[in-house]
């Protein structure tokens, strides 16, 4: 089994909760064993990433007080993590602005399966 660890930065309970169902259960399909850390703030996010080391990080985008930009700014000021944006945000052109900030995907919510498998298994499937 492939060990990986992803940073979740999420505020939403629900959402938290709904994303790592879908890491679990799409993670047997791909053959990877996850290890999920959540984060629901900035600070947080910080505190976790000074003590770990990340494959990848999942970012919603409205956080309280700093945004999931400024997240994505400090991870990216570190390491070349793969930085996914999750956000409500499903106006076209949002994508492009995302990836023009520096983050290298995008997955709307509602998070469809299909897509965030597709996403998993792009940056966590390939040997970094
Ligand atoms: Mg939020």
């Amino acid at each position: 089994m492939n060990k990986k660890n992803i940073l979740i930065v999420e505020d939403d309970e629900f959402n938290k909760i709904v994303l790592q169902d879908m890491i679990n259960i799409i993670s047997q399909d791909l053959n990877i064993k996850p290890q999920t850390f959540v984060a629901t703030n900035f600070w947080e996010a910080k505190n976790l990433l000074s003590k770990y080391f990340f494959d990848l990080a999942l970012i919603d985008i409205n956080l309280p007080g700093k945004n999931g930009v400024e997240v994505l700014k400090l991870i990216k000021s570190k390491k070349d993590i793969p930085c996914i944006a999750v956000t409500a945000y499903a106006i076209s052109g949002d994508r492009e602005k995302l990836l023009l900030l520096g983050f290298d995907d995008y997955i709307s919510k509602p998070i469809e399966m299909g897509i965030l498998k597709k996403i998993l298994e792009k940056y966590l499937k390939s040997q970094r």
